[in-house]
């Protein structure tokens, strides 16, 4: 496979860069270690979940690609997922030649024919497949799927979150994850794609869900938003990079702040990966999620196409000759 694209909603720098957070998760260090990597900075006005994947997407900023929803429904203006006229990343990797598998993005319903296979993302009322990927019937698209199948409480949610202690709902989001984290490999030998894209997102959900269970009156206890960093660097984050491509992307679509003393919300600073062939180690350099898509087609050594963002990939070859240059002028 080409490409792994791996999709970590709300994978947060304010958390994982925290200074007396360092030495807490090895797997996301080792693979920072390997990779260039820094902030994904979502826009400022649009730090969500539906704007921001689609700018991820589209290279485009909420103003040009137009979904402004935060969960992409066609309304008060915004656009939706069956009328952005951007190209999305994996059309784009079609044109190219690459066929796609993509898992669960946010912000993809109803599934649109791609030239491989696609499973909708969340929100997600039914099922929504195209291609030849067979989906058991209880794989769930996300853990609030569930919680959505509960009878609906008017302004405070579901009665899920009633029925259900804060232990043992982080522990169904877990085996949600877990599922699809077993079924990805099975998808991949049955249908082959040169480029996967799957998205996770128990790193988002348990910050919302605490806020679900502080509304209903009971203590907001911001530490479990860092043991569920715990659970997925130690048991999911291996699981997913057991999967092989040339190269990886891991990109999060907005971030979540350190210490939310209160119910907690969202903040601009997402996370992005790049790994393989030409891409140095270890090297920390911030940018934006509209520059994600450029990037991305730029790794894989395409044209980007004349979006607003620009690709940000560091190539070590590159590097390597400034140190030509230095050495020419005699400094080294
Ligand atoms: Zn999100």
């Amino acid at each position: 496979m080409r490409l792994y694209f791996l999709g970590i909603d709300g994978l947060a720098t304010s958390i994982l860069f925290a200074p007396q957070n360092q030495g807490r998760w090895p797997n996301f260090a080792h693979l920072f270690a390997q990779s260039q990597h820094g902030i994904c900075d979502c826009e400022a006005e649009y730090q969500f979940t539906g704007p921001s994947w689609t700018s991820i997407y589209t290279g485009q900023p909420a103003d040009v690609h137009g979904l402004k929803d935060l969960w992409g429904r066609p309304r008060n203006g915004s656009k939706a997922f069956v009328n952005v006229q951007e190209a999305y990343v994996w059309d784009i990797l079609n044109q190219h030649g690459l066929s796609t598998g993509v898992i669960t993005m946010p912000i993809t319903y109803p599934a649109r024919r791609v030239q491989g296979w696609m499973i909708a993302g969340f929100p997600s009322p039914k099922l929504s497949v195209t291609g030849p990927v067979s989906v058991p019937p209880d794989f769930l698209v996300d853990h609030s799927e569930a919680i959505r199948r509960t009878q609906r409480i008017p302004g405070i949610g579901y009665a899920w979150h009633d029925q259900m202690s804060l232990a043992e709902d982080v522990e169904h989001l877990k085996q949600v994850e877990l599922r699809k984290a077993q079924l990805v490999p099975q998808w991949l030998a049955a249908s082959p794609v040169d480029a996967l894209f799957v998205q996770y997102s128990s790193l988002d959900r348990v910050g919302h869900e605490l806020n679900n269970y502080a509304r209903r009156g009971q203590p907001f206890d911001y530490s479990h938003v860092h043991t569920m960093y715990d659970w997925f660097d130690a048991e999911l984050l291996p699981q997913l990079l057991a999967i092989e491509a040339d190269y990886l992307i891991v990109v999060s679509d907005h971030g979540w702040p350190l210490w939310a003393e209160v119910q907690g919300g969202h903040d601009q600073h997402g996370t992005y990966v790049l790994r393989g062939p030409d891409v140095p180690a270890g090297m920390r350099l911030d940018g934006r999620n509209i520059d994600i898509m450029p990037t991305t087609l730029d790794l894989l050594g395409f044209e980007p196409p004349a979006v607003t963002g620009h690709s940000i990939l560091l190539r070590t070859s590159e590097l390597d000759l400034i140190d030509e240059h230095l050495e020419g002028l005699g400094y080294l």
